[in-house]
């Protein structure tokens, strides 16, 4: 009998959580050994949650958890899984990332910490409740481009904007900060907007921005239910709190899946030259006319950069954000810098140590 659901059977069990062609082949050879794909939900105590054709599965880690924090596995990878029957079930290997959402470690590990794999969108939640810091949302930019996601903005609480012309003004006031993003306004609370974002987040996505801007409750708007349990604001400063579910891959309604992770909630700071570059692109653009390629914009003859500030092409406050945000770069990568070798000290007194200690064991020996 036809079934209704006909054209849904054809698709791959796993096409809801971001599964596509370009993976197939990727995947081909590891299917040829009678492996099983699964997309990582979350990553603990030398486990993983994985979604498979087979419904959920639990595996072991063991395989893909090497020193290098960066090739740990993490969630939004394609794991390459043992059949059913297997036990325990061994994650194998994973799929080459397409992207990755990276932390550089504020203490103690110089390397940086995994956060998300295989992200397509990056959605930055600003919410139009406050005043607007386009140095902060240059900033989560940064860090989205950096990724290899496609990052887009999302001025969220456009119902608190008294008017539309002042929405629009400020949705062009955020573009001037995000050339080659889409900048968004939307209304969680009324509905508003919702659809068109829901329509651009195929593939896999996830939500940036900062305590307070409306994530979650952009999520369950998206989601069309309440997955992340946002409570009402008990606070003077306006910012919510937010309990956030054990499942951290939420597939949405209109195609594609949400990656929800405390580290990337609490993402800040990292390093992201490359990132900057994307975010200030029509500033690259101009630094390549100027007469030296090395300018620096101060007081070069022939500064194409300085030309623009001058005939108000390129506003003053873009250069600043754009220098702000390289020198602070640099400060992050000096200290990992530093730390690498401060490690590296240690490594080789710890050596030093452990041969003086054998040495002296020989001598007892022999004496
Ligand atoms: P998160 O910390 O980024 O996840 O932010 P939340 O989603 O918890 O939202 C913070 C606060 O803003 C909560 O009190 C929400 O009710 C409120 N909020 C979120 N979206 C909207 C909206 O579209 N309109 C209004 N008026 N308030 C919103
Ligand atoms: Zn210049």
């Amino acid at each position: 009998m036809n079934s209704p659901f006909s054209t849904e059977i054809s698709r791959h069990p796993l096409a809801d959580f971001g599964w596509d062609d370009d993976w197939a082949v990727a995947f081909a050879p590891y299917a040829a050994q009678g492996f099983v794909p699964g997309r990582v939900v979350r990553v603990d105590r030398g486990q993983c949650d994985l979604v498979t054709p087979e419904g959920p599965v639990r595996a072991d880690t063991e395989f893909v958890t090497p020193h290098d924090p960066l090739r740990v596995i993490c969630t939004g990878d394609w794991a390459v899984v043992d059949p059913d029957g297997a036990d325990p079930r061994y994650v194998r290997t994973y799929l080459p990332r397409r992207t990755s959402f990276v932390r550089s470690t504020s203490s103690k590990r110089s390397e940086g910490q995994i956060l998300a794999a295989n992200v397509d969108h990056a959605v930055i939640a600003v919410s139009l409740a406050a005043e607007l810091d386009l140095g902060r949302i240059e900033r989560f930019l940064a860090l989205a481009w950096e990724s290899g996601a496609q990052p887009v903005v999302v001025l969220t609480k456009a119902d608190l904007v008294p008017d539309a012309a002042t929405t629009a003004h400020l949705v062009s006031d955020v573009e001037t900060a995000a050339p080659g993003v889409q900048v968004l306004a939307v209304s969680a609370e009324q509905g508003h907007g919702i659809d068109v974002l829901g329509a651009l987040l195929d593939g896999t996505s996830v939500l940036l921005g900062q305590s307070g801007a409306g994530k979650s409750t952009l999520a369950n708007a998206l989601l069309g239910a309440d997955v992340m349990h946002v409570q009402a604001v008990r606070d003077v400063d306006g910012k919510g709190r937010h309990t956030t579910t054990t499942r951290n891959l939420l597939v949405l309604p209109t195609g594609g899946v949400l990656i929800d992770t405390p580290g990337l909630r609490g993402v800040g700071l990292f390093d992201a030259e490359a990132g900057v570059g994307q975010v200030f692109s029509e500033i690259e653009a101009l630094a390549e006319g100027c007469r030296f390629h090395d300018c620096a914009h101060d007081a070069e003859p022939g500064c194409a950069v300085l030309a623009a500030l001058d005939d108000g092409t390129l506003p003053p406050r873009r250069l600043d954000s754009y220098r702000k945000l390289l020198r602070e770069n640099r400060r992050l990568a000096a200290r990992t810098d530093a730390r690498l070798r401060d490690e590296m000290r240690r490594v080789w007194k710890a050596r030093g140590a452990e041969g003086r200690a054998a040495m002296e064991a020989k001598r007892g020996r022999l004496g």
